[in-house]
């Protein structure tokens, strides 16, 4: 039986590798080295019942080894239940790659990592993340079969992933407001870079007061005048006036520290691992009243689009399929409603739920 505890955040201790694959229930990780690139990077496979191991590569400037550790393991095991509760047939996995993706990327780099990639054999399937771009995948592609999201393909994730956490934040409009319109309703989004700006772009057309923050003055001041949004600073952004809290940066986002600060109606975002220790500040946010919809199932758009170039579905089909994130938003919040359970529980069990189903079926002799 598939099933993962309630995880709370622990000192990594002297057994921080295999001890903390065995609390997440991984199946592989694979340390990539290369001295000649200056390729540091790690790739987790978490589970397979599904399918192969699909999930983006972040690039990033962690301050060390255990902190990128931690994150490749929490990302990937978000991507089992993303994948399995939007219905794909995939699993999960992650890669991150150490450094500074404005500075340390080139060709060399991106094509060593892509040996790594296909040294799995297609039991991981990459795909872009924060930090790396459709053509950095390009590079990849001149190395392994095994990467989606490329140029002239299915692209750029992003406007589909925006989509999909659009439809999500309007369902949660509609429980916590009565209406699905997002007119009027003031909205903090915090990080403008591929998804955030394509969420602005939908908020502000339906004529919602957009309010936005970035590390990156130049995409800030772009955005702020391309949608007539307004800027707060990086704290800000956790104390203004709002209805609903968007993170569109990266996660943990939402813990003791905000969670005293935050005063919306409504946590909905495309950060991954927005609940900085879901055991905790999962039952936190009901507690305080703010719907909280959960980041894997809200913001699964991208690998939806990821999904579609593995099968060669076509734009369209992906699109409507992120639109069904209308109504996963809703059967979570009735089976939180109706079980007092709070919804990121609920979205786990959704999740496991499939996985387990599948992974049982028995083919008939
Ligand atoms: P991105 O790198 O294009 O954008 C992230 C933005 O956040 C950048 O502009 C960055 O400057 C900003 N940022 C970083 N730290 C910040 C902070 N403390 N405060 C405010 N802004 C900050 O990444 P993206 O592709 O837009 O992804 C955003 C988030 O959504 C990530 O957590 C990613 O894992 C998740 N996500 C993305 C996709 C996708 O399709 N791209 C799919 C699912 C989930």
């Amino acid at each position: 039986m598939f099933e993962v505890k309630d995880i709370r955040e622990t000192a990594l201790g002297e057994n921080p590798v295999i001890e903390r694959m065995s609390q997440y229930n991984h199946e592989q990780l694979l340390f990539c080295n290369d001295n000649a690139t200056g390729l540091k990077a790690i790739i987790a496979v978490h589970n397979t019942t599904l399918g192969p191991a699909l999930g983006g590569t972040r690039m990033w400037a962690y301050n060390n080894e255990l902190e990128a550790l931690n994150d490749v393991l929490r990302l990937s095991r978000g991507m089992t239940y993303k994948n399995s509760i939007s219905g794909l047939n995939l699993g999960g996995g992650k890669a991150v790659i150490i450094g500074d993706a404005r500075k340390n990327k080139n060709e060399a780099l991106m094509r060593r990592f892509g040996k790594f990639v296909n040294s799995l054999g297609g039991k991981y399937i990459t795909a872009e993340d924060v930090g790396i771009s459709t053509a950095d995948m390009s590079w990849v592609n001149m190395e392994t079969n095994h990467v989606v999201g490329l140029p002239g393909k299915s692209g750029d994730p992003s406007p589909v992933t925006a989509y999909g956490v659009y439809m999500g934040m309007k369902a949660a409009a509609k429980v916590q407001f009565g209406s699905d319109s997002l007119a009027g309703k003031k909205i903090a989004v915090q990080g403008v870079g591929h998804v955030g700006e394509y969420l602005v772009a939908h908020l502000a057309k339906e004529g919602a007061k957009v309010f936005i923050s970035d590390i990156h003055e130049d995409t800030l001041k772009r955005v702020a005048s391309t949608y007539k949004a307004e800027v707060v600073g990086l704290d800000d952004i956790y104390t203004i006036d709002m209805d609903i809290y968007a993170p569109c940066a990266l996660g943990a986002t939402v813990n003791d520290d905000t969670l005293a600060k935050l005063k919306c109606s409504i946590i909905a975002g495309a950060a991954n691992n927005q609940l900085k220790n879901e055991a905790v500040h999962g039952e936190v946010v009901r507690d305080k009243g703010i719907l909280y919809i959960p980041d894997f199932m809200i913001n699964a758009g991208g690998v939806i689009n990821c999904y579609a170039e593995v099968k060669g579905f076509t734009a369209e089909w992906a699109m409507s399929k992120a639109e069904e994130i209308y109504n996963r938003t809703l059967s979570i919040v009735n089976r939180s409603n109706e079980s007092k359970m709070p919804t990121y529980k609920i979205a786990n069990t959704m999740a496991e739920e499939r996985i387990n189903a599948i992974g049982n079926i028995k083919l008939p002799m």
